[in-house]
């Protein structure tokens, strides 16, 4: 069937816009995405029209919305193939999912000498949780190393594990260069050694899709943002076996079964970890994001967007100067790169006022820019609405910043 470009591209109204006199060129999408009239519309409706405090409410309106963010659960679960609705855990994002399974695995199962694995191309979402849960246990980071190409050595990988190993956390694909991991294979290799594995899949759901039970990931985490959802939400997957082992992060209202002064009993799944009023709202909106990347299709759009990696690749590589970082075998749509003798800022400014939208700096990514020896990159990351009419004018574009500086 294919991907109808300009379908797609009359779904997300503020593409149709001009900057700095230009139409614009949004490439940057690993910060976040676009949003769809279906997503934007639902959650208007609901603020005009429905709107009420979820769970426990008697009255018609409370029963139509927690009917509402209940079905998106049920969506959410489809959309990664989890086994049980109670699995999917509604968060802020990705950020509050990682730093709340680094501290209730933690604090329930890692002791003084134990060891956590990650990677070095890690967001630091997904380094600095660990870090610290190490610093309160006195545990060990143990970082699986990388290749000159952003490929995560296996070898090395396996070395790393230990009796002592107690959880590895790793990132699906990679936001600094595109990377995307042979999760499934490592997630085999750590349960032969007993280990269970948390995935960081904030830059995957919306690329490669993802079905947590064909990868036996033991959490899986991504934020509604980066999926063309809104922002303030996210989810938080988890194993049933082992959420319910987990003690609670978060404590206040809806999470309690019974509360007396001298004790409190928690409820089940999957409120015991969402505590107080949640974003029901978001999560409604985020559903209807995974709705609209089914009725795209997943594999319209990774096909689509493997034509812009391609293509861009090679119109990139043509430019003078130009150095690509991150050239894996199996990489998302998002192109890293830096120029000679001009600093990743500078172009950004320039690039920008041709009405392109790139980001700059490290990407929330310092080890990995530390292992190439950089402080970092311009990021155009490309998602299903981007064109090659755009790739070429980002290529003009940086044709005309090294004609400034050199
Ligand atoms: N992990 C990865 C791989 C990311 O790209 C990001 C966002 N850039 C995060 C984690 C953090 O996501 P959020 O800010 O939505 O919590």
């Amino acid at each position: 069937m294919g991907l109808d470009i300009n379908r797609v591209r009359n779904d997300f109204p503020i593409l149709n816009q001009v900057v700095h006199k230009k139409p614009l060129a949004y490439f940057d999408n690993a910060a976040t995405t676009q949003k769809p009239l279906k997503v934007i519309e639902i959650m208007d409706r609901i603020y005009m029209e429905t709107n009420s405090n979820i769970h426990r409410g008697v009255h018609y309106l409370s029963d139509l919305t927690t009917t509402q963010f209940e079905e998106a659960r049920k969506t959410v679960r489809k959309f990664i193939n989890a086994r049980y609705d109670h699995e999917i855990i509604f968060t802020s994002g990705t950020t509050a999912g990682i730093n709340q399974v680094a501290f209730c695995f933690g604090e329930k199962y890692v002791k003084p000498g134990d060891e956590i694995i990650i990677s070095e191309i890690e967001h630091h979402s997904n380094i600095v949780p660990w870090q610290m849960l190490c610093e309160r246990k006195d545990a060990k980071l143990c970082v699986i190393p990388i290749n000159d190409l952003g490929e995560l050595v296996l070898d090395e990988y396996e070395r790393l594990f230990s009796s002592r190993t107690r959880i590895v956390a790793v990132t699906h694909v990679a936001n600094s260069i595109g990377t995307i991991n042979p999760v499934k294979e490592m997630i085999t290799t750590a349960h032969r050694y007993g280990v269970p594995v948390l995935v960081d899949g904030a830059q995957a759901v919306q690329h490669t899709g993802v079905d947590v039970r064909d990868l036996d990931a033991d959490f899986y985490v991504f934020s509604g943002h980066k999926m063309y959802g809104p922002t303030g939400i996210g989810v938080l997957y988890g194993k049933e076996e082992i959420l319910d082992e987990l003690p609670p992060w978060q404590t206040g209202g809806e999470m309690v079964d019974q509360v007396s002064f001298e004790k409190t009993t928690f409820n089940k799944l999957p409120f015991k970890f969402e505590a107080g009023t949640p974003n029901y709202i978001g999560g409604i909106g985020l559903a209807a994001a995974a709705e609209y990347l089914e009725e795209t299709g997943l594999d319209n759009i990774k096909a689509y967007e493997k034509d812009l990696l391609e293509y861009g690749s090679k119109k990139l590589s043509e430019i003078e100067g130009l150095h690509l970082f991150g050239e894996a075998g199996n990489k998302i749509s998002i192109f890293s790169f830096i120029l000679d003798n001009i600093h990743p800022y500078d172009a950004g400014m320039i690039i920008d006022k041709y009405g392109i939208a790139v980001r700059t700096g490290n990407h929330c990514a310092q080890p990995f820019m530390e292992r190439f020896g950089i402080r970092g990159t311009v990021r155009a990351s490309l998602v299903f609405y981007n064109t090659r009419e755009e790739i070429d004018r980002l290529c003009e574009a940086v044709e005309k910043v090294n004609q400034m500086f050199n």
